[in-house]
């Protein structure tokens, strides 16, 4: 117990000079290493965010929107109007949100994202959507991510939406149950597969536990993803959730694809 002596200390000082200190800690690593743009890295005034002309390229998801899927409308057409989309194709979980439209950008910071080799990109991400689910916080729901297989997480070492999920819960104050739902089979990569694969694709890939309901104890639950394409990923979840018993089920993800709002 030689260093207990050591762990004393430190813990010993003061709280007002503690912050001092890392204040003045991130005044210095703000001058050896000033804050640049997440996307192209030009020098920024505050960290953990995109230049004014990169920012400007992103493409917010604002009201009108449709009520249950979350894409914008050209024009309001009242509050409880919903999408053709959402008529023609019922959505199994009750809302989704998502902060932007799909684009070069957003495609570019999700890809970053992916790899995790910059914490501050989740940080960022999570502002946007923790904006963009503000009808959603209120109710106290908890924040599951949707899981990677475990080979997968292994690999990588890092789920993308597990952190993008503590971060809006650091934002939020909820909490995150990232091992409420399971992949429990190993699902190919969704990129180059139609809708139709898609669904078969992520089919009974997931489960959520068996006691998923005493662990949410009544609260409702927001599954969190990077990015909605055809929504095939968080319906699958959505379902293993029903399955479970859970009953209130909503979606939030930092993009989604919007048709006529595509890739450059
Ligand atoms: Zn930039």
């Amino acid at each position: 117990m030689d260093s207990g002596g050591d762990i004393v200390k430190v813990a010993g000082i003061p709280a007002r000079a503690a912050g001092l200190a890392r204040r003045f800690g991130a005044a210095i690593l703000d001058q050896l290493y000033p804050p640049v743009c997440l996307h192209c890295e030009t020098a920024i005034a505050e960290a953990d965010a995109l230049c004014a002309k990169c920012f400007a390229q992103l493409r917010p998801i604002t009201a009108p929107l449709c009520p249950r899927l979350g894409i914008p409308f050209e024009v309001a057409l009242g509050p409880d109007a919903i999408s053709a989309e959402a008529i023609a194709d019922p959505p199994p979980f009750d809302r989704a949100r998502s902060a932007v439209a799909y684009n070069d950008i957003a495609r570019n910071l999700i890809g970053r994202l992916k790899y995790g080799d910059r914490p501050e990109l989740a940080r960022f991400c999570a502002r946007l959507m923790a904006a963009a689910g503000h009808e959603f916080w209120e109710a106290g729901p908890v924040l599951v991510p949707v899981p990677l297989h475990r080979f997968r997480q292994f690999e990588r070492r890092y789920n993308q939406s597990t952190e993008l999920a503590r971060c809006i819960a650091r934002i939020t104050g909820l909490k995150v149950d990232p091992v409420l739902v399971d992949r429990v089979k190993r699902t190919k990569q969704q990129v180059s597969l139609s809708a139709e694969q898609r669904q078969r694709n992520v089919a009974g890939a997931f489960a959520a536990r068996s006691d998923a309901l005493g662990r949410l104890n009544g609260r409702r639950v927001v599954i969190v993803d990077d990015v909605i394409t055809t929504g095939s990923t968080v319906k699958a979840v959505t379902k293993a959730l029903r399955k479970a018993g859970v009953a209130q089920i909503d979606v939030i993800s930092f993009a989604r694809v919007v048709i006529g709002q595509g890739l450059s």
